[in-house]
């Protein structure tokens, strides 16, 4: 998987357009076979219209820009994304904790760090609610970036954060590759910083997880066999611990569906997802109990959702129209990319979601 310099954006290239990576997730033709809709898979097991099983988990997405240009990135993110949010929307973001019951908030971009009031966003998240979980998406290579982000470990440690950062691999060539030269050594470096104030260190209450994707057209395997590798691997090696490892399926959208296509995996891929299609998995799709706030305060049914500017079907599309009961009755909008989430044993921004099927 080849490292691109630039977003599909900044390039104008036409999968930066979110309507025509709808147009070729529809499109029969590109495919070479003939693909059912997700939807009718749902219709089969009478789970169509996808309805929220209730409201838990706000995700929300601080800003597009980017210290890295990873080959898979479903964000198209960046150093030339200019996307942020601003203090106003956080406030909405606020707000919407304030007066609902979240049990978590994950907070994702991008580089989350790298908005200039993330901090002051958690401080504020944290003295809502000293329980609640939050979560932060930290590609672990922005800790090294800028001497301004060394201390970031401190600050999470201070504020109770959960770190989830992606590692797709324990050899520095198959990291690199997808997600940049020296991004391997950086993220080692990251970890033992994490590990030496307390991450992933037992007893110590500060959750590090990693999250695995693959580096090319397969699916994931098992999370619990990876979980162990990368755990035996990581300790040998670099003396590093971790509390879990999240598998996650590369949706095919954004970056990823561009390396689908110009490497000819498309067709192969579906065809891949669609074979694994799981049922069980289908039930306990995140974006059941999830909902996903863009930069802009948009409101959507999952962070893929969002890349497709699918806002949700019902009349709080902004967080300034938040009304929890329209949200709870809503239907979830789905497309044929849904079928990375309900492949294999399924996968989530918690990684696996059900047992695989035989
Ligand atoms: S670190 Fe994450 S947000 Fe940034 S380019 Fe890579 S996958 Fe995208
Ligand atoms: S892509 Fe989003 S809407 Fe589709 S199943 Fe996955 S989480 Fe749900």
């Amino acid at each position: 998987m080849a490292n691109p310099v630039k977003s599909l954006k900044a390039q104008k290239h036409e999968l930066g357009e979110t309507e025509f990576q709808l147009k070729v997730l529809n499109d029969t033709e590109k495919l070479g076979f003939e693909m059912p809709k997700f939807k009718s898979k749902l219709q089969a097991i009478d789970l169509y219209p996808l309805k929220p099983t209730g409201l838990e988990i706000l995700q929300i997405n601080v800003g597009k820009m980017c210290n890295q240009v990873c080959a898979h990135c479903h964000v198209d993110a960046g150093p030339d994304r200019k996307e942020i949010m601003t203090k106003e929307t956080m406030e909405l973001c606020l707000d919407a904790l304030k007066n609902h019951t979240f049990h978590t908030v994950d907070l994702t971009g991008g580089a989350p760090e790298m908005n200039p009031n993330f901090r002051w966003f958690v401080e504020q998240i944290r003295a809502i609610d000293s329980e609640i979980k939050i979560i932060v998406r930290c590609n672990l290579t922005i800790i090294l970036a800028n001497p301004r982000f060394h201390d970031l470990p401190d600050f999470f440690k201070t504020h109770k954060v959960e770190v989830v950062s992606s590692l797709p691999a324990y050899t520095e060539a198959r990291t690199d590759a997808q997600r940049g030269n020296g991004v391997f050594r950086d993220s080692i470096k990251a970890l033992q910083m994490l590990n030496a104030v307390g991450y992933g260190q037992v007893g110590s209450g500060l959750e590090l997880n990693l999250v695995y994707n693959p580096s090319g057209a397969f699916l994931p395997s098992g999370q619990a066999g990876l979980e162990l590798n990368f755990k035996r691997k990581l300790k040998a090696d670099f003396g590093i611990e971790f509390n879990q490892l999240f598998a996650i399926t590369n949706i095919p959208i954004s970056r990823y569906l561009d390396y689908l296509i110009v490497s000819d995996n498309y067709g192969a891929y579906m065809e891949k997802l669609l074979n694994a299609y799981n049922p069980g998995a289908a039930e306990h799709v995140m974006c059941r109990n999830t909902l996903s706030i863009g930069w802009d305060g948009f409101v959507f049914d999952c962070d893929f959702n969002q890349m497709l500017d699918l806002k949700v079907a019902c009349g709080a599309k902004h967080l300034r129209d938040f009304d929890r009961e329209e949200l709870e009755n809503r239907s979830i909008i789905v497309n044929q990319h849904c079928f990375g989430c309900t492949a294999g044993a399924g996968s989530s921004c918690g990684g696996e979601v059900a047992q695989a099927t035989a």
